[in-house]
């Protein structure tokens, strides 16, 4: 086995964290001898939509409790539904949780698998007098439910003898009857202060194909049927799963109690869900934005989905250490985006390679310098970082700078180009502005002169000559054109889920996307490949975009530079 490849990229055995209360659990029951000692967790996903951040914190937990204790963590899709699920979720999930660096090795498994067990144990539980047919629609179901307080109606049919349920049952497999005609509940208590345990529904009616057992059955077991006794199936001795699942914990216990016949039983224990800040995360929301177009996909950059935040070039080192800082407790809470961009800045500050990028161009022109020269001026790649070297940059005398690093009548603290100022091209000379030229309809800079001081080249006579402003800038003869996207957040309100009369979407941001298509790139971009990640010095991190091909750069904005150079020289 590829050890490494089991641990995540996280060094999840590492002795410093303290564990989390499930891991304190996990311990107490390893010391107690619970089911021999063994660790063997699962995550869950429903195939019914990509995979968002929201899991990487499930991921997180269900693999990396397990490794912490040297056990197992199974893969198993819930694919209980046959009207949502699809072959195209089941394959992003997995290639997602590889990505965040977990394997589960050769346990992949789906709640389909277990349909005949799960059918068998139906039979068995209506032989043994617990579990009945019901003929009656639901909207009588629900009216007889009851409310926390007062206890629901027995229905009619609950006192049917057994023969006449297996007969029934039987048939609606045999597609006798129709959808949402008759339903096999669990005879539980209909006084139980827990509305789950009021004779819930444990199968109903369903004629449609499933994307893996095709047409053989026409009735389905509901989630809550199925959880549990695949978890005791597959030997799951502890089931993880978010807090909206503690009150369906007494059903789970329940079945599972019926089912087991030794000493060993699953444990379900209940966590608080990811939620972050001005973006939603459930998939039905995700893919209603998909569904209306209104992102160009499931992995869209502004997405939450992992797919999305790996093509925006997030990491999943600083993913997971995103989820570590947060933690696992009992209470919901909503987490700041701010410390996930910081995770991100914090990961790629190390990585990213520094490259010189103009976003908005504007041609400068030195008029000292000879025309027909050019220089190769060697820039380190990374400060933070030794080992990743340098490269060579061309110069000469037409380069472009940012627009907005040059101001005709630039105010006092304004420590870029102006007339009669100085400032250090980064890794090159000082330059004065000795003037412009200003297309007078438009009001628009069209070109800026100045003249450079030979001496402050690096390794030059007067290298160590200050000046206040630093600016980026690449070759007018030597750049490249490249599209950048500048992606922001997708919502503008902190909550958009959780207004009340108002609808998540009347919350996206308009400004979430910004396309720039003549940015200038350094030539040494020219060689970038997809998922590629950088620092264009002073502005951002970037990722090479998947759909980018040679010749046609794409650009993804992941975050922004929190501080830019300016900011740093005033302190
Ligand atoms: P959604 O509400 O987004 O549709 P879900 O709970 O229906 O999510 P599943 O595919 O059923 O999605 O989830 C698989 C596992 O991931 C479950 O154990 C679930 O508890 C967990 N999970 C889902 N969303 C989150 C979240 N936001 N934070 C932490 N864990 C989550
Ligand atoms: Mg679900």
């Amino acid at each position: 086995m590829d050890e490494k490849k089991n641990r995540g990229p996280s060094n999840i055995n590492d002795s410093v964290t303290p564990l989390n209360f499930i891991e304190q659990i996990i311990q107490e029951d390893i010391r107690a001898g619970k089911n021999n000692g063994r660790v063997h967790t699962r995550f869950p996903p429903e195939p019914n939509g990509y995979l968002h951040i929201g899991h990487a914190k499930a991921i997180y937990l269900d693999f990396g409790s397990a490794e912490k204790f040297g056990g197992k963590c199974n893969l198993r899709f819930d694919d209980t539904n046959p009207i949502k699920e699809e072959t195209e979720f089941v394959e992003s999930i997995k290639e997602d949780i590889h990505w965040l660096g977990f394997d589960w090795e050769d346990r992949e498994f789906h709640a389909s698998d277990y349909f005949d067990k799960l059918y068998e144990f139906a039979i068995d539980l209506i032989k043994r007098g617990l579990a009945y047919v019901d003929d009656q629609s639901s909207e009588e179901i629900a009216a007889q439910k009851g409310t926390p307080t007062k206890a629901g109606i027995e229905s009619p049919y609950r006192n049917r003898d057994i023969e006449e349920n297996l007969d029934l049952f039987t048939r609606m497999n045999n597609g006798e009857f129709d959808e949402g005609s008759h339903v096999l509940r669990a005879k539980i208590d209909m006084a139980s202060p827990n509305m789950h345990m009021r004779d819930p529904v444990i199968y109903r009616i369903i004629k449609r194909e499933h994307h893996r057992t095709g047409n053989k059955w026409q009735v389905y077991p509901m989630y809550d049927f199925a959880h549990g006794q695949c978890d005791y199936f597959e030997g799951i001795t502890h089931s993880l799963c978010t807090l909206e699942f503690e009150v369906h914990r007494p059903l789970y216990d329940w079945l599972v109690d019926r089912l087991k016949t030794g000493d060993y039983r699953p444990r379900q224990i209940e966590f608080n869900r990811l939620n972050l800040t001005y973006t939603v995360m459930s998939k039905r929301k995700l893919q209603e934005l998909v569904m209306l177009k209104l992102v160009s996909g499931w992995d869209d950059p502004r997405m939450p989905t992992l797919s999305g935040l790996r093509r925006r070039g997030y990491t999943p080192e600083a993913i997971i250490k995103f989820i570590r800082s947060i933690g696992y407790t009992k209470f919901e809470a909503i987490n700041d985006v701010a410390l996930l961009e910081h995770a991100v800045r914090d990961d790629l500050n190390l990585k990213a390679p520094r490259v010189f990028v103009v976003l908005d161009p504007v041609k400068l022109v030195i008029t000292n310098y000879p025309e027909d020269r050019i220089e190769e001026m060697e820039i380190i790649n990374n400060p933070e970082d030794e080992s990743m070297g340098s490269r060579s940059v061309p110069f000469c005398s037409e380069l472009y700078i940012e627009k907005d690093d040059f101001m005709e009548n630039p105010p006092g603290k304004y420590f870029r180009l102006g007339p009669g100022r100085e400032v250090r091209l980064k890794g090159a000379y000082i330059i004065k502005c000795t003037g412009f030229n200003k297309n007078e309809s438009t009001g628009e800079i069209e070109e800026i002169y100045c003249t450079y001081d030979p001496e402050t080249r690096s390794g030059g006579p007067a290298a160590n000559r200050r000046v206040k402003g630093t600016l980026h800038w690449v070759s007018a003869r030597h750049a490249e054109d490249a599209e950048v996207r500048l992606y922001d957040r997708l919502f503008n309100h902190h909550d958009p889920a959780g207004q009340k009369n108002h609808d998540f979407k009347e919350f996206l941001n308009p400004e979430s996307l910004k396309i720039l298509n003549f940015c200038k790139i350094e030539p040494s971009l020219s060689e970038a490949k997809p998922l590629d990640k950088f620092q264009f010095q002073r502005i951002g991190y970037f990722c090479v975009d998947k759909d980018s091909i040679p010749g046609s750069l794409i650009f993804n904005r992941t975050v922004p530079l929190r501080d830019t150079w300016e900011k740093v020289a005033k302190k």
